[in-house]
């Protein structure tokens, strides 16, 4: 009873039956267009924006993205009330080609395409041929005077059928046919006769019976159900979800299903099916670039099941391989001109699928091209000199986060490096590992601390986690838009793929090249940018930026309002900051410094210190290096602000854990070793993460800030005697009340005007604290009394705000974020409602006090775009992230004004 109130609720609450769901497409009339993406779906519409610009698409018609919720909803069926519009459309296509849909004699044979908003590559599964049957066959044998090509395709229908909708193993089938073409000594596919074909169809059938305990449908109509209930299925596979959680693709979207009559490259040699992308989407360069296979069908290329040709002649020189241009010249130059067309159409790099059929060409896909971040500058930085695209655009169209690419590694020219082997340069990047040779292994092998590399004959889906595993990925098939390659520059990580040479054997658990026999775990070295393999470990080095990349910079830095600053605590971290273009320290850490082996021991002096002067005697002996430290940092930033936060974390945090270097220790400082025991016993906290650190520690112990302060002082004072400017900015962290700053504020000023007389030295600073607990932000019109500036700690503000501690949540943060309870992971990027709005309001609350307080943000989040963007349009001042994102909060700042003025 009460079941069902909630399941009526449920169904009254979600979508009611939209009016239309399904959009019809062919020559001279398509009703979607390319803005209608959320509910056609990416391929839908522009498989509608093609047809309607008169590029030659095979008719058909897409369902809604709408109808998946309601599949969902109906339990995983397909709703009754969907199938009459269907009905309807499939008479209207096939009364555009002329041929009817289950006809004996001419039978309309469809694909049925999965297509969400955002292109989901290899995440969907498409059926081909579909509509054949034994008799149908016969029919298309006929019609097409071609019973090769009638058989070939009905025997990939069953094939990726009972894969897809069946949900049969499908490599039983696909053994079967490798066993065939052994027994008859075949190389490839295209060798297979009618009559094998036939045997092979027969033979698929039993199997699928034998597995599925099913018939394979012979029905055109059960058939079609079948499949789109597929395609709607197929968005909540673990595959699926697996890359929509990677690219932050909500649930709620939905696919769409397109319904389209065949084109058919497979019907000899006079046709053709190819994959292409208008420029280079690994290098940026204006080249039209892709591959192709004479006589094959779908997905083939990509599968890599033969090695595709090079559409190009440029291209396929000194390859021994024919180009499209020269098999095929007048598909070709049709080709060449389409591409053309939609480049100057849709303004960007596009990636298209097309078959052709006895010569003539058919386009089936386009979209816009995934590429490597030196791609996407490349790209976008000739695209404004073409004046294909303004300044503004081609900012919004680069990915902050996959700068991140840029900034990796390479493999040092100067090293001595044994080759094993060259495929194809398929991601960039230098990376070594040791090799696993399954997707569940690399994920092990991660867990266990391991750098892996993924071996693979090819990937699928299937692999994606151990890709996100593993440092890089090697194929030894497929070409440049097989699944690796492609998934692989999405990720932005490094692959070389379709390596043949190398012999990779799944049972032993070997790769062999040259005489070589790697075992699993043995490293090898993957160069992304050449397709070479390396035995061993290579050196790698540091990246060097080109000029696209200071050109975007450049254009970013003039469109943004927020300032982008580093969290910096050695001086290495802040020179790398400073050549990354940051704006100055926004967070230097001075525990950092505690730990260094020559002051460590000094600290532990400070800590396990009795009384008040046995305290100060310690930190005397700290003064002279933290006022170096210092010193270092304000040289290198030179001018630049720089943020010193005072000591954080509890003071437990340094003092040795186990009794060996308790005794250790005892006899380095000359004290009681059982004294010392119970001193670091007396530090245990139950809860550290909120117990006695940060300016609790001062309040308690002010000896240890007025050191720090000091250290800061005099290093203004050193560098203002050589003729530098600089204004400190002391920060004082986890402030609770605004009577703990009033207290500690007195108590650094007083320790700076000391410094002053007795050096002589006048300087200007700051005083300011972090807003990271939310009683802080609530009452921060009274905190901003005694402060110069805020900096919100959003690490521990959320930790606060949401009460769990980021260490712990692992166990259930992740299926939070999976079954849609929180949308991200708020550590990762901010939770704009809960943690955002006590920004928000600390922010307004501080400037109600002092209108022009300066605020920014030091927590992880200030690297992160999506962050970034409501830090812009909270009005903060600036951000500060870690030195290698520098330039991604650069880039992302600017994106944030440029929306901003959007929306306004
Ligand atoms: P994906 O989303 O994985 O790219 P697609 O729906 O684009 O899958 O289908 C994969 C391939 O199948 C296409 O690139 C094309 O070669 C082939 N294909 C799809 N529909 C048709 C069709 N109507 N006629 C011929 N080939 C098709
Ligand atoms: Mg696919
Ligand atoms: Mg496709």
């Amino acid at each position: 009873m009460h079941q069902n109130v909630n399941t009526a609720e449920k169904a009254s609450s979600t979508s009611t039956i939209p009016q239309k769901f399904v959009y019809f497409f062919a020559a001279g009339e398509a009703e979607g267009n390319a803005g209608m993406k959320n509910i056609l779906g990416g391929k839908g519409a522009n498989l509608a924006e093609m047809t309607s610009l008169g590029i030659p698409v095979p008719p058909g018609f897409t369902i809604s993205t709408e109808i998946c919720a309601h599949f969902y909803e109906a339990g995983g069926k397909l709703p009754e009330w969907v199938r009459p519009a269907v009905t309807t459309a499939m008479a209207k296509v096939e009364a555009k080609i002329g041929k009817k849909f289950g006809d004996v004699n001419n039978p309309l044979l469809v694909s049925v395409r999965s297509g969400a908003r955002a292109s989901m590559p290899g995440m969907m599964d498409t059926i081909l041929n579909l509509g054949l049957n034994d008799q149908t066959v016969e029919g298309l044998a006929k019609s097409s005077n071609n019973p090769r090509f009638a058989w070939d395709s009905y025997r990939r229908f069953i094939q990726m059928y009972s894969d897809v909708v069946m949900g049969m193993n499908s490599s039983l089938l696909e053994v079967t046919l490798e066993d065939m073409k052994e027994d008859k000594h075949y190389k490839a596919d295209t060798e297979l006769t009618v009559d094998d074909l036939k045997l092979l169809v027969k033979k698929f059938k039993e199997l699928v019976h034998q597995m599925t305990g099913q018939s394979f449908p012979t029905d055109p109509w059960e058939q079609l159900w079948g499949a789109v209930s597929a395609v709607f299925h197929s968005w909540n596979t673990p595959r699926a979800i697996t890359y929509r959680e990677l690219h932050s693709i909500p649930a709620s979207w939905g696919t769409a299903v397109n319904v389209q009559s065949m084109v058919f490259g497979n019907m000899g040699d006079d046709s053709a099916t190819g994959v292409a992308f208008t420029r280079n989407p690994s290098t940026g360069e204006k080249a039209f670039y892709g591959e192709f296979l004479i006589n094959a069908q779908g997905e083939d290329v990509v599968a890599g099941i033969r090695t595709p040709q090079p559409i190009t002649k440029i291209a396929a020189q000194g390859s021994g391989m024919k180009s499209l241009e020269e098999a095929l010249p007048q598909a070709y130059s049709q080709l060449v001109d389409i591409y053309k067309k939609l480049e100057a159409h849709y303004r960007d790099m596009q990636d298209i699928e097309f078959t052709i059929e006895r010569g003539v060409l058919w386009m089936l896909q386009t979209r816009n091209g995934k590429r490597t971040a030196a791609a996407a500058l490349k790209i976008a930085c000739d695209m404004i000199d073409e004046k294909l695209i303004n300044q503004d655009e081609a900012l919004l169209r680069l990915d902050p986060g996959a700068l991140d690419q840029l900034l990796h590694p390479t493999l040092d020219p100067k090293a001595q490096k044994t080759l094993l082997a060259k495929g194809l340069p398929a991601s960039p990047g230098g990376v070594n590992g040791q090799i696993v040779f399954t997707s569940e292994e690399a994920v092990e092998w991660k867990e266990q601390g391991k750098k892996v590399i993924l071996v693979r004959v090819e990937t699928s889906p299937e692999d994606i986690a151990g890709m996100v595993a593993a440092q890089g990925i090697f194929t030894t098939r497929g070409g440049m838009t097989s699944h690796a390659a492609v998934v692989a520059r999405g990720m932005g990580k490094c692959c070389v793929a379709g390596c043949g040479e190398v012999e990779v054997d799944y049972r032993t658990e070997t790769m062999k090249v040259k005489g070589y026999v790697l075992k699993k775990g043995d490293v090898i070295t993957l160069d992304g940018s050449t397709g070479e393999v390396y035995l061993g470990e290579v050196k790698t080095i540091e990246p060097k930026l080109d000029g696209n990349f200071e050109r975007i910079m450049k254009i970013a830095d003039q469109v943004r309002k927020l300032k982008v600053r580093t969290n910096a605590d050695t001086p290495k971290d802040a020179q790398t900051a400073r050549n990354f273009g940051a704006e100055g320290i926004g967070l230097c850490r001075t525990e950092h410094m505690f730990f260094g082996a020559d002051r460590i021991d000094a600290v532990r002096e400070m800590i396990i210190a009795d009384n008040k002067s046995d305290r100060e005697k310690a930190l005397v002996k700290l003064l002279p290096m933290q006022r170096d430290d210092f010193y270092q940092l304000f040289k290198i930033m030179d001018g630049l602000p720089v943020t010193i936060r005072l000591l954080d974390p509890p003071l437990h945090e340094f003092v040795p854990h186990t009794d060996e270097e308790t005794k250790e220790l005892a006899k380095r400082l000359g004290t009681d070793y059982e004294r010392l025991r119970a001193k670091v016993k007396s530090l245990h906290e139950f809860n550290p993460m909120l117990g006695h650190r940060g300016c609790r520690l001062a309040i308690t112990f002010p000896e240890i800030y007025q050191m720090q302060v000091r250290a800061i002082a005099e290093a203004a004072c050193m560098l203002i005697g050589e003729g530098k400017k600089l204004v400190p900015e002391i920060m004082i962290p986890l402030v609770a009340t605004d009577k703990e700053l009033d207290i500690l504020r007195v108590s650094a000023i007083n320790e700076v005007k000391k410094v002053q007389q007795e050096k002589g030295v006048k300087f200007d600073y700051l005083v300011g604290t972090m807003i990271e607990l939310p009683r802080a932000a609530i009452t921060a019109d009274a905190i901003a009394e005694y402060a110069d500036f805020f900096s919100f700690g959003t690490n521990d503000l959320t930790q606060t705000t949401l009460g769990l501690s980021r260490d712990d949540s692992g166990r259930f943060l992740g299926s939070y974020v999976s079954s849609g309870i929180l949308p991200k992971d708020p550590f990762m990027s901010i939770d704009q409602t809960g943690v955002g709005s006590l920004v928000k309001m600390g922010t307004e609350l501080g400037r109600r006090t002092k209108p022009d307080l300066k605020v920014g943000v030091c927590g992880e989040h200030g690297g992160d775009p999506e962050s970034i963007e409501f830090f812009h349009k909270v009005g903060l001042d600036y951000v500060s992230c870690s030195p290698f994102r520098v330039p991604i909060a650069r880039l992302a700042a600017a994106r944030a004004a440029l929306l901003g003025k959007k929306l306004h």
